[in-house]
């Protein structure tokens, strides 16, 4: 019997319906080419489940999303929500989605095609062959650590506090997510913090180096953050995968990203320690586009097959998406935000008509 997935498909706002229409289509026809069954059930979040129930992130949605295998989200957000009190705001239904499904690692490819090489701010030669992964944590470290807030001291002043902190199991759960990951690419693990300075770096440092034995596959190196983000710009080839603590994964994932030149084709992962990840485009609703068929799909598509590749084993699958996304670059299509001179100019839906020829013309081997 040929391999079966339930999918919960949340298409969010703006441009999200439409780049999600293509992602559908595509996973269609890799699993008729590749024999796999999709099972897809749509479920609203962000400004469309505010609108239908007053929350951002319905009862029902996350009960639809913890009986699946795995959640494809498009992204939410709109000006006109952007009033309304934080806990109604679409963005509070993301958060809840990732706390709900208890998502603690964030997977952030940066990878440089060929075919879009002079999109990034850097030279050429700095960014050809690029393939980073970084593995960022996402529950813990700084952004909720206590004590934090604003208090004001005995005599007068005020004082702001926030608290880094780490426990070992926080520690070691990421860190084996990341040995994995490692071990699905090539086998090189780059541990990142402060252990210089910080005594919750040190703890870091101890713990991703004692789980090393058990990944006698994967080589671990470790880095200061300082060091990596001027080595991330200076010589990002040397890089495979990377894991690091919230605060400096939030500003090196960005960096990493940045590599790459173009939001339209940043795809990324969110993943517990077991039950469904969510598989989501870096980028957010661009309501400045939305409904004119203007959209980059790819990053959509992208997370599609970080889907299959991390969520569902299915790494045939993921190849498959892989390949027609360079197949299309290679003939030429882009859509307006990667539009450069001499290529051909289509939008969301030409740019999914020619993902779904490619995928028909590749040959499994
Ligand atoms: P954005 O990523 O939506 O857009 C930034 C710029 O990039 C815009 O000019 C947009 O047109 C362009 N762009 C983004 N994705 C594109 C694509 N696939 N194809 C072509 N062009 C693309 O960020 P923003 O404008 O800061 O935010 C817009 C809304 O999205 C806000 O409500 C914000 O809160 C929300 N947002 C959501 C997420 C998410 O869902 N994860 C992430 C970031 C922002």
């Amino acid at each position: 019997m040929s391999p079966s997935f339930s999918l919960t498909l949340l298409p969010g706002d703006g441009i999200g319906p439409e780049i999600m229409a293509v992602a559908v289509d595509v996973l269609t026809a890799v699993g008729q080419r590749l024999d796999l069954r999709f099972k897809f059930q749509s479920a609203l979040i962000g400004g469309a489940a505010i609108e239908a129930t007053g929350s951002p992130l319905p009862a029902t949605t996350l009960e639809i999303c913890r009986a699946s295998d795995a959640v494809l989200l498009a992204a939410i957000g709109g000006y006109q929500w952007d009033q309304l009190p934080r806990s109604q705001r679409p963005e509070t239904g993301l958060l809840a989605l990732r706390a709900g499904l208890g998502l603690f690692a964030n997977l952030r490819p940066a990878t440089i095609l060929p075919q879009l090489i002079d999109a990034s701010s850097l030279k050429r030669e700095v960014v050809e062959g690029v393939d980073i992964m970084v593995v960022r944590e996402l529950t813990g470290g700084i952004y909720f650590g206590t004590p934090r807030g604003i208090f004001t001291t005995e005599d007068g002043q005020q004082r702001a506090i926030n608290t880094m902190a780490y426990t070992p199991g926080e520690i070691d759960r990421i860190g084996r997510v990341a040995f994995q990951i490692a071990q699905k690419r090539r086998q090189q693990l780059c541990s990142v913090d402060k252990a210089n300075v910080l005594e919750v770096s040190q703890l870091w440092r101890d713990r991703l180096t004692a789980l090393a034995p058990n990944y006698p596959d994967v080589s671990l190196s470790h880095l200061y953050v300082d060091n990596a983000a001027m080595q991330l710009i200076r010589y990002p080839r040397q890089f495979d995968t990377l894991v690091t603590s919230n605060l400096f994964g939030d500003i090196l994932s960005d960096a990493a990203a940045m590599l790459t030149g173009s939001i339209g084709m940043l795809p990324s992962a969110s993943l517990g320690s077991s039950g469904p990840g969510v598989y989501e485009p870096v980028h957010g609703s661009a309501p400045d586009i939305a409904g004119q068929d203007q959209a980059n799909p790819l990053a959509q598509v992208l997370s599609a097959a970080m889907m299959l590749r991390y969520g569902l084993d299915q790494p045939a699958a993921a190849d498959l998406i892989e390949q027609a996304v360079t197949k299309v670059l290679d003939q030429g299509y882009r859509t307006g935000d990667i539009m450069s001179a001499g290529m051909t100019q289509v939008g969301c839906q030409a740019m999914g008509a020619a993902l779904l020829s490619a995928i028909d013309s590749i040959n499994i081997t």
